[in-house]
């Protein structure tokens, strides 16, 4: 930790874009000093968000059961494809767990004021479940190194990825 640069996956899902909270969300990262060397706005196929969970179904089996798992699952797909999503590349010292710092935990009304889920949304997982719909929480960010790798080669095309250097990493790394 703390001198590793790394590149990490960061999906703007449909209510950040619906919400006009592009500039804003994208704001955060910019303004930590991490530098964005992916960016596109596309609709997702069921196929690739259902790929992009992957292992959801397997990690929430022993928590929810697998019939509340999968049905999750349908409805991530679901919202996932529901609409304009923004996929991002972004690259910095640490970048994924510092990404997910910024992003804050799953449950909008658990994540600490000062994240983007603690700041733009309240929705709890209760709430959610009990409505039977998906946590709307505007960000998805890789959980770890390998899974951003993985995710990455998913949402973006060798060639899609820049390199460049950016002024401010003069004072930022
Ligand atoms: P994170 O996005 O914080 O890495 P997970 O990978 O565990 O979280 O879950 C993926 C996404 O599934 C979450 O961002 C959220 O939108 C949704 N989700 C997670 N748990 C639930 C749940 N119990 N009910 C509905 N949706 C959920």
């Amino acid at each position: 930790m703390g001198m590793k640069i790394d590149t990490t996956l960061v999906l703007l899902k449909p209510d950040a874009v619906e919400r006009g909270l592009v500039g804003r969300v994208i704001s955060r990262f910019e303004e930590r000093g991490l530098k964005i060397v992916g960016l596109k706005l596309l609709v997702a196929s069921a196929e690739l968000a259902t790929k992009h969970y992957g292992d959801f179904i397997e990690r929430y089996t022993e928590k929810l059961g697998k019939e509340k798992a999968t049905k999750i699952m349908d409805e991530m797909v679901g919202f996932l494809t529901s609409g304009p999503i923004v996929a991002m590349a972004v690259e910095g010292i640490d970048a994924c767990p510092v990404v997910r710092k910024i992003v804050g935990s799953t449950y909008p009304n658990e994540a600490p004021a000062g994240t983007i889920r603690g700041d733009f949304a309240h929705v709890s997982q209760d709430y959610a479940n009990t409505v039977g719909i998906t946590v709307k929480n505007l960000v998805h960010a890789s959980g770890s190194v390998e899974e951003a790798k993985i995710e990455l080669s998913l949402w973006f095309d060798p060639k899609e990825l820049t390199t460049y250097s950016a002024v401010h990493e003069k004072h930022t790394r």
